[in-house]
């Protein structure tokens, strides 16, 4: 598979910096917005356009013709993954030293890194809380306050901080609710607030708001920045909220040079805050007497066949109030955008897993091949379809392994070594490995550590804290301070010598194989891939250390983990799909309440739309195929329920479409019978006991098919009833 601007410049390398060069490949609208002078920009154009192409090709531009020096470009991608792409095309180009490449979040670290302090009370070495951290926090402090989380959920009050603090530059964000839930917020906010100052700790909203403060309080330090970056350029701009567009307006506010590129039609993060009007509104607020916003316009796609074009045109076309886009594409039709109706999840999943393989049969690549979902939890019925028939795939979501709990103990010691102030981290690693420090001796150390006003760290130092606990506990805090203090002359060093040595002094891998789960090992791998990527990190940074691993690491999101060019199929929400492209797509659980999905349902046409965007997003990923399924039961919670195609599948254009049946399905309708022994399951009759590596034991029904299609329903003693196609399957005769 390839990322949008994958394939730019592969043959330029050596040429290096003609500027001439880096025209080439381009259309006529795509050259005059990489050539384009000074001033504001806007590239607003459909999927599959080129946008992205031109922000890379223009990076380089500005570079070859010496309008900028690398240092003097800040671009803005929305994933980290996106941006170490953009990263590399740009390097291939030999054009990238000192140049900043990175997501909102990441450029504001970077900013706070530096200047916080000016800011007060934060330090340099500041924490960043990801969202499971924010939660744990939250949950204690509700209990604190009084409340039960149960009722007051973390998750809500976390959604809740996120709005508050943004909608002080932001009037249309909400403040704060109303009532009691209001008053408990207030309570909790409060409380959060102070102690995320203590712990020298940072949230994601934080390090947006912060930066946007610090330019507030300290114009000269914006100043800095704003003469520093000469040439600002933001893809996937519809996405952006009112905060990142204050950031953005501060940061090229000073020069103009800013250039945005999005398609409306694909803003899809609304209910995050992201507000389309930044770019609607673009051309009018970011025009000056002096000088009015260029804007470019592309329509030829390059992505996809034209039925798929025209589909996904189709159907976004029923959103209300947007403007209609020419887009058009000169590439032939491979095969008809695909309705699939399936019996269930598994049947789904199935289908969709044998469809691959037909797909591999004619040559297409696995990593060319993705399966995207609406919600997470059909992800495992997914997986377990292309496990069963051998389908190799990965699932795009490198947040996972992050929240892993070995994963976040190792982290959290090189917080603390980097941040003793971060009782967060603390509280993970005190007990450790298991050193003895139960709850009562933990609530002891926090009573001094409150009292004295210092860190949970700090009291762990203090032989006095110590001396309050009793028995195993105070001699596993002595040895713990001891290993705090002989670890802190590595917070300095590369981030893969700090871990070495905390794993060897913690004997972390024998913590790990005493553990109580079966998991020891896998928890182990884990643990040297996390080595593996710390020593990655360090050679490629050689000046980053452990803070700026850390910093890495809390800003992975969900598509960093994933490797492009692996020979698996990709398995990715609609979400995390956006400026991905892949030959054969398939969307799975097209139906009424998935997608659209119920809770936008809920707040009307607002949220409707933006679902539609979403299915349109997921639709013009897909370069040759696209397959579009759904089941007519689907099991949730433990439940089966009735479902019903999405309405969106009713706003394609039939004649674009084909309509199948799944295999199961065609199945049912089929006399039995045709079984035909030949192949794979030769040795099977109905009656046989069989052995599956997943299911167990079970006994053979009926046979069915021939060749590819051999299936076998089978009703195992613990899985239920299963349908299975006998070359995949792997049945084992066990007796009759
Ligand atoms: P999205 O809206 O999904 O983010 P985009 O507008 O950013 O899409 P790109 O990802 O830049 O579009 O380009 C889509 C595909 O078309 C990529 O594979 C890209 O390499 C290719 N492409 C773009 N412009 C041209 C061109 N002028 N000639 C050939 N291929 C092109
Ligand atoms: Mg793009």
């Amino acid at each position: 598979m390839s990322l949008d601007w994958m394939d730019v410049e592969r043959a330029r390398e050596d040429e290096g910096q003609d500027p001439a060069s880096l025209l080439e490949g381009l259309n006529e609208p795509q050259q005059r917005a990489v050539e384009h002078g000074e001033g504001p920009l806007l590239i607003l154009a459909g999927a599959g356009s080129g946008k992205t192409r031109v922000i890379t090709r223009r990076i380089a531009w500005l570079v070859a013709t010496g309008r900028a020096r690398p240092d003097e470009i800040l671009a803005i991608t929305f994933t980290n993954k996106a941006a170490r792409e953009m990263r590399s095309r740009v390097a291939a180009m030999r054009a990238a030293k000192g140049m900043w490449i990175a997501t909102f979040h990441a450029t504001c670290a970077r900013i706070l890194r530096r200047d916080i302090e000016l800011l007060g009370p934060w330090t340099r070495d500041f924490s960043i809380y990801d969202t499971a951290d924010k939660n744990q926090l939250l949950k204690t402090l509700i209990k604190e306050a009084g409340w039960d989380p149960k009722r007051f959920r973390p998750q809500v009050i976390s959604h809740m901080l996120g709005e508050w603090k943004a909608s002080q530059f932001d009037t249309e964000r909400q403040a704060a609710p109303d009532g009691l839930e209001g008053e408990v917020f207030a309570t909790v906010r409060d409380l959060y607030e102070a102690r995320m100052r203590a712990a020298n700790a940072l949230d994601f909203d934080d390090l947006l708001v912060r930066t946007l403060e610090l330019f507030r309080a300290q114009p000269g330090v914006l100043d800095q920045y704003a003469h520093r970056f000469r040439y600002v350029l933001v893809d996937e701009y519809q996405d952006t909220n009112h905060v990142q567009y204050l950031l953005t307006r501060a940061l090229a506010g000073w020069h103009g040079n800013l250039a945005v590129c999005g398609d409306p039609d694909q803003s899809i993060y609304a209910w995050r805050g992201a507000n389309v009007a930044n770019i609607l509104d673009f051309e009018r607020d970011f025009s000056t007497p002096e000088r009015a916003v260029a804007v470019v316009k592309l329509e030829q796609n390059y992505r996809s066949t034209p039925g798929i074009l025209g589909a996904a045109q189709a159907v976004i076309r029923h959103n209300a109030g947007r403007k209609e886009k020419d887009l058009w594409t000169e590439k032939e039709d491979v095969d008809p955008v695909r309705i699939v109706e399936c019996g269930d999840e598994e049947d789904e999943a199935n289908e969709i897993a044998a469809r691959i393989h037909g797909l591999r049969q004619s040559g297409v690549p696995l990593d060319e091949i993705a399966i995207f979902y609406r919600v997470n939890f059909m992800q495992r019925a997914l997986e377990r379809g292309l496990r069963l028939s051998g389908v190799p795939y990965q699932i795009v979501g490198g947040l996972e392994f992050y929240q892993r709990r070995e994963i976040k103990d190792l982290v959290s010691y090189l917080q603390v070594l980097v941040n003793p102030a971060d009782d967060v981290a603390t509280r993970r690693i005190i007990n450790v490995p298991a050193r003895g420090v139960g709850d009562k001796s933990v609530a002891l150390l926090e009573e001094f550590a409150r009292d004295r006003r210092i860190s949970l760290a700090a009291a762990i130092e203090s032989e006095e804290a110590r001396a309050r606990v009793r028995g195993v506990g105070r001699k596993g805090l002595t040895g713990l301070a001891r290993l705090l203090e002989d670890l802190g002359g590595l917070r300095d060093g590369p981030a893969h010598v700090a871990l070495v040595q905390i794993l060897e002094e913690t004997d972390y891998f024998v913590h790990l194989a005493k553990g109580e789960d079966a998991e020891g090992s896998s928890r182990a791998e884990n643990v040297e891939e996390l080595l593996a990527h710390a020593e990655r990190w360090d050679a490629e940074n050689p000046e980053g250390g452990v803070r700026g691993f850390l910093q890495e690491v809390a800003l992975v999101s969900d598509v960093d983990g994933w490797d492009p060019d692996a020979e698996r199929v990709s398995l990715l929400t609609l979400h995390s799909s956006k400026g991905l492209e892949f030959g054969a797509v398939f969307l799975a659980g097209c139906e009424e309440e998935l997608l659209p999905h119920v809770l936008a349902l809920e707040e009307g046409d607002g949220g409707l739309e933006e679902e539609r965007r979403l299915f349109y997003v997921g639709m013009t990923r897909a370069k040759e195929r696209l397959c579009l399924s759904w089941a007519r039961t689907r099991m949730r919670f433990g439940e089966t329920s009735w479902r019903e195609p999405s309405r969106f599948l009713s706003e394609l254009p039939d004649e674009l479409l084909e309509t199948d049946e799944s295999e199961a399905e065609a199945r049912e309708a089929d006399v039995l019978g045709d079984f035909d022994g030949a192949g794979a399951g030769a040795d099977l009759s109905v009656g046989d006991w069989v052995e599956h590596d997943h299911f167990g034991l079970g006994q053979i029904r009926s046979l069915e098919g021939s060749a590819v299609n051999a299936r076998a329903t089978v009703q195992f003693r613990e899985a239920g009833q299963r349908i299975l196609l006998l070359q995949y399957a792997n049945l084992k005769r066990v007796g009759n």
